[in-house]
């Protein structure tokens, strides 16, 4: 099979391996279908993760056919899956309520352990989740980013909530929030993201470089509060104008990773103002599930959200044109 493998910073490099051997007891092997690059890969590519460092296998947002299994499951061997790439202990407390992200153990296929871009992939049987035969493999990667999405906006329904950040899980935020019934006004610097964002389904633009957030925000809500704000960005600048323009007892949900440096805000603001402070990484069984549900009804529009398709022999020319090219989504199918 063919295997696309990050040898060194910023190099793919696929070649013929042999399939992988049997799976351990509870575990299957994944034939990878489709598999998504994420902005978490290209930090790794760029060799700016801290943590995670080339040589490695990526791909955690990834579907394909089970190949062989190695325990009990109602799926049988060639049914097609999406994966969730987040593994734990399996029997803490976290990982029996299904809330595997606050496992202590909690590790991500295709992070610390090798991933979809290999061809083939590991993954406990708990972990696959069955896809309905008329979603591709290719529409199915943007059910990990979805579930991120799902875990963020959590149950903030009916409120008027503004996004910071119109990349991938910006717009998927968006069309979460839309689905539970709110208001969503959003913000990015990019003319070509907020027309996307506009045909997502918000209910306001606003380009915070070419105009004034400020005044238009204002101008827009007429008096009316501002309930949730979510930061898919966060950096010094989007943090204080949460703080200043957020609802008194309003809520700021940070999912955006910021930069290694400290930064200070007004602590006094938000004391003051009784704002909650919720953050967003990763996602549960439930989340997960519920995202898949969302892309498989097409909730979510899966296909605006993928910019372009290579092949997983040409895997290096994707990350560069992911890296080089404006783009929301790029995926690698087999
Ligand atoms: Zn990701
Ligand atoms: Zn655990």
């Amino acid at each position: 099979m063919i295997q696309a493998k990050l040898t060194g910073i910023g190099e793919y490099i696929c070649s013929e391996v042999p399939e992988l051997a049997s799976p351990k007891e509870g575990w299957a092997v994944v034939k990878t279908g489709a598999v998504g690059i994420c902005g978490s890969d290209i930090h790794v590519y760029k060799g700016v993760n801290p943590v995670l460092v080339p040589p490695r296998i990526q791909g955690h947002e990834f579907s394909g056919v089970l190949k062989s299994l190695n325990g009990p499951s109602e799926l049988k061997v060639g049914a097609r899956v999406v994966v969730n790439p987040v593994v734990g202990c399996g029997h803490c407390i976290d990982c029996k309520a299904g809330k595997q992200y606050l496992c202590n153990e909690a590790y991500v296929i295709g992070g610390e352990v090798p991933g979809a871009f290999g061809g083939e992939t590991y993954v406990p049987i708990r972990n696959l989740v069955p896809i309905s035969d008329n979603l591709s493999f290719v529409e199915s990667t943007i059910v990990e980013p979805t579930a991120v999405a799902v875990h963020t906006v959590g149950d903030v329904s009916n409120k008027t909530v503004l996004i910071i950040g119109q990349g991938t899980i910006g717009l998927l935020c968006l069309q979460v929030a839309k689905n539970q019934a709110n208001k969503v006004i959003v913000v990015d610097v990019s003319d070509e993201m907020l027309a996307v964002s506009k045909k997502l389904g918000s209910d306001k633009t606003i380009n915070s470089r070419t105009g004034d957030l400020d005044k238009e925000l204002k101008d827009y809500l007429k008096g009316e509060p501002l309930d949730v704000i979510i930061d898919v960005v966060n950096r010094q600048k989007t943090v204080e104008f949460s703080i200043r323009s957020i609802r008194k007892g309003g809520l700021l949900i940070w999912v955006g990773i910021p930069l290694k440096e400290p930064f200070a805000f007004d602590l006094v603001t938000l004391l003051c103002n009784e704002i909650k402070i919720q953050t967003s990484y990763l996602y549960s069984e439930d989340d997960f599930i519920r995202a898949k549900n969302l892309v498989e009804q097409k909730a979510i529009d899966a296909c605006t959200l993928v910019s372009k398709v290579f092949k997983l022999k040409d895997t290096a020319k994707a990350f560069e044109y992911k890296e080089t090219v404006p783009s929301i989504k790029v995926v690698v199918e087999v």
